[in-house]
């Protein structure tokens, strides 16, 4: 993104990246999207999306990925998710927990033994920082890990984490002081084969091939070069650096919304009632020109929150912005491109329903619309005017 709008390159990216989601990721989704996610499923699926070379695109290519900028991730995940909304963030983790591990002065050999598996697709990350007593006030976690020697002990419960079944590790937050609150927070990856973790399943009306579940770490004991953060600066690491991951989750649902509207305008265009297509109606086609005016104005702030960010300038505000809009127009636009189709957009038959339903979930997921606005009305007006 250049000045304004997308160079020819990006342009070129884009249509390379709609091909393959068109002709990979659409066939099936609506089926998927119903399906229990497993550990098979979630590798092949990454594996394929690796083999386009797509999963490592924010991993540097001495370690198998492409290197690729925050807008170039960002148009990737648009693209995947208009053809699967529950695929379409496959290479957010690879580049977070890349960037975490440079961050954090991660060793080389660690970052050899991990990131070439994630951008091959065989080796997948979830984040993991909700507890069940805390998800907004993550300041307030629990999950304690202590150093002794050359190992931290873990001990804790975290819930609500993504794609958590399917993973082969978790980019996970937990106290070394539990004194301080935001302070005491460090990061870690933590190996699910590791003695002490476990795993249940937790069964949702939405996401459900990305699986979600509850981690219990029981005297989990890891190696101390596996942490990502220095010690205390991990909620701050998460606060500043993944500011981006709001936004993809943003263009992912925006993604999901472009696809219900494209399919409800089609269907406007051939369903008929009193003697015309339903799409002469302004009733119909009018909430069709708001919908698509409000999902263009989300994507538009979405791409400049990118676009900030690889430019290294502040972007903070306009990612809470947009993953508080780009939900609330989604769902509105999902909700009425179901009404456009009739009983038959709420019925099985349909994709739209289930997106409706894993729309929703966008609403939450890293960050509510709640936090969302303090976190822009902290940016607008001082830190000294937070209600937190
Ligand atoms: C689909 C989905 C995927 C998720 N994936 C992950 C994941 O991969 N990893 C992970 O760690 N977590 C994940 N989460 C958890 C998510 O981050 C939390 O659900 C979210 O942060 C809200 O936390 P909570 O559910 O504990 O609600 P609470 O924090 O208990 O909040 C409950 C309600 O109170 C409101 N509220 C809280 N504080 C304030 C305030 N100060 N002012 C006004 N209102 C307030 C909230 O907005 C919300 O409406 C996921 C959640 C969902 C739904």
């Amino acid at each position: 993104m250049g000045g304004f709008g997308f160079s020819e390159e990006q342009e070129m990216f884009r249509r390379e990246v709609r091909n393959f989601a068109q002709r990979e990721l659409a066939p099936g989704a609506k089926e998927r999207a119903k399906e229990e996610g497993t550990p098979e499923i979630a590798h092949e699926w990454a594996r394929r999306i690796a083999d386009a070379g797509l999963a490592g695109l924010g991993v540097p290519p001495k370690y198998g990925g492409q290197g690729a900028d925050w807008v170039a991730i960002g148009i990737a995940v648009e693209e995947m998710s208009k053809a699967d909304m529950n695929l379409g963030a496959t290479p957010v983790l690879p580049a977070l927990v890349t960037r975490a591990m440079a961050l954090g002065g991660c060793s080389e050999e660690l970052q050899q033994k991990y990131l070439p598996a994630m951008a091959k697709g065989e080796f997948l990350v979830c984040l993991v920082i909700s507890e069940p007593h805390c998800g907004s006030d993550a300041a307030e976690l629990r999950t304690r890990a202590v150093r002794d020697g050359d190992y931290y002990t873990i001990n804790g419960e975290k819930t609500s984490i993504s794609g958590s079944m399917s993973s082969d590790a978790g980019f996970l937050f937990a106290k070394t002081d539990p004194a301080a609150r935001a302070r005491g927070v460090t990061s870690f990856l933590v190996p699910f084969d590791l003695p002490g973790v476990s795993r249940s399943r937790i069964r949702d009306m939405g996401w459900i091939g990305v699986t979600c579940a509850s981690i219990f770490l029981d005297d989990v004991r890891l190696p101390a070069d596996h942490r990502l953060s220095e010690e205390g600066k991990g909620f701050y690491m998460m606060m500043g650096t993944f500011d981006v991951l709001r936004v993809f989750l943003a263009l992912a649902v925006l993604g999901g919304a472009q696809t219900s509207l494209e399919d409800a305008i089609n269907y406007a265009k051939q369903r008929t009632a009193f003697g015309q297509p339903i799409a002469r109606f302004e009733g119909v086609s009018f909430k069709i020109a708001e919908h698509a005016t409000w999902l263009e104005a989300a994507r538009l702030l979405c791409y400049r929150a990118l676009w900030l960010a690889d430019q290294g300038l502040p972007h903070t505000k306009e990612a809470a912005m947009s993953k508080w809009l780009a939900p609330v127009v989604a769902v509105n636009a999902i909700h009425d491109s179901l009404l456009i189709h009739g009983h038959v957009g709420y019925s099985e038959e349909y994709p739209i329903e289930q997106r409706l339903r894993d729309a929703i979930g966008f609403e939450m997921a890293d960050g509510t619309a709640q936090i969302m606005k303090m976190i822009i009305a902290r940016e607008l007006m001082g830190r000294e005017f937070r209600s937190y």
